[in-house]
């Protein structure tokens, strides 16, 4: 037996989140490596799969938890053999496929990746999909070439987890970070994370014009809605921004006059499905770029039983950096 969070629908179509107990003949069949957990992560996703906010989950019962980190006890998959280290995020897992919030997992071969040389698991899921997704989105405005000396990024959702190893990678390449939050208070932190200045979030969230005063040479969101436009509406001739997030809302309520007049570029970023030599790109980056004492900074560990409780609070964006979950405490 081990120890799980497990979700179930209600009659009434809701969701009812237990902490419990269940046994190796209840993971999913369709899996080819079973794994132990040591550690996994709250994301936003994995609060709105516990609270049942909104259709995340599509198969009962299930264990919630997209991101896990551990080793392979039993695989029938050719890469893995038993005693190997691993990451997993997305695919679907903690959606449709049972997930990592539990000391164990049935998981498939090919949706893992090695844990980087010296990467902990705590540390591998200190930065779970969120810090994941940050590099993406870092590595995105790079990519497009985007470089320190173009000007300031606009960090969204500054004192997420997304925005929070944002702001501590792109700092840490030398950009000039401007971070955007509801979190005034929390100014001290941002700054200590590499940001050179805090606005508040205010002025990005109501409806603007659809061209502003041109700012940013590039934006890292995950907002979305009228603060992705209106940050679009303030980025420089040329510039880059990228969406990955819907913290605000799902809607893009925007003009094409910034990207026919100003040729800026709008970069979609996914965690979920990105292909696995993206994902190992990513991990090196960030086993070798971001600031361990940054991260410790971000981190918050709990438990399992904990996780229940701190699900509503990262929907209602009350978690400052990233919640660490401690599957064994
Ligand atoms: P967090 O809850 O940790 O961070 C979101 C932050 O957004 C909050 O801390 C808050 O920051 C800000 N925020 C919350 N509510 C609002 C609002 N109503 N209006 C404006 N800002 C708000 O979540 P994550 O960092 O884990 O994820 C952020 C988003 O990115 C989510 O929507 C998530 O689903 C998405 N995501 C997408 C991925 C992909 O593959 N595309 C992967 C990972 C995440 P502050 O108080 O500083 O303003």
């Amino acid at each position: 037996m081990f120890n799980a969070i497990l979700l179930n629908r209600k009659e009434d179509g809701s969701t009812a989140a237990q902490l419990t107990q269940l046994d190796d003949a209840q993971l999913p069949a369709d899996g080819d490596v079973t794994v132990a957990i040591d550690y996994s992560t709250i994301n936003y996703k994995d609060g709105l799969a516990i609270t049942g906010k909104a259709p995340v989950v599509r198969k009962w019962p299930m264990v919630p938890g997209i991101d896990g980190a551990g080793q392979v006890l039993e695989s029938s998959h050719p890469d893995w053999k038993p005693g190997d280290a691993f990451i997993l995020n997305g695919w679907g897992v903690g959606e449709t496929h049972m997930g990592c919030l539990a000391q164990r997992a049935r998981l498939k071969g090919d949706w893992l990746i090695r844990r980087p040389q010296g990467m902990s698991s705590r540390t591998a899921m200190a930065i779970g999909t969120a810090g994941y997704t940050a590099m993406l989105s870092a590595l995105a405005l790079r990519e497009q070439g985007v470089e320190p000396g173009d000007g300031e990024i606009l960090v969204t959702g500054a004192s997420g987890g997304v925005g929070s190893v944002a702001i501590a990678i792109l700092s840490g390449w030398g950009y000039q970070v401007v971070a955007s939050t509801g979190k005034l208070d929390e100014a001290d932190y941002l700054k200590a994370l590499g940001a050179a200045e805090v606005i508040d979030r205010a002025t990005l969230s109501a409806p603007g014009k659809p061209l502003q005063k041109e700012r940013w040479a590039g934006v890292v969101d995950s907002v979305g809605s009228h603060t992705l436009v209106n940050a679009i509406a303030q980025v420089r001739y040329g510039g880059v921004a990228t969406a990955c997030g819907l913290a605000q809302g799902l809607d893009f309520p925007a003009s094409v006059a910034p990207f026919i007049l100003r040729g800026v570029r709008l970069i979609g970023i996914d965690s979920v499905m990105a292909p696995a030599a993206k994902r190992i790109a990513a991990w090196q980056r960030l086993a070798s770029d971001l600031d361990p004492a940054k991260l410790d900074a971000i981190t918050s560990e709990i438990t399992l039983g904990d996780a229940l409780a701190r699900a509503p609070e990262i929907l209602a964006g009350k978690v400052r950096g990233r919640l660490v979950v401690n599957v064994n405490a």
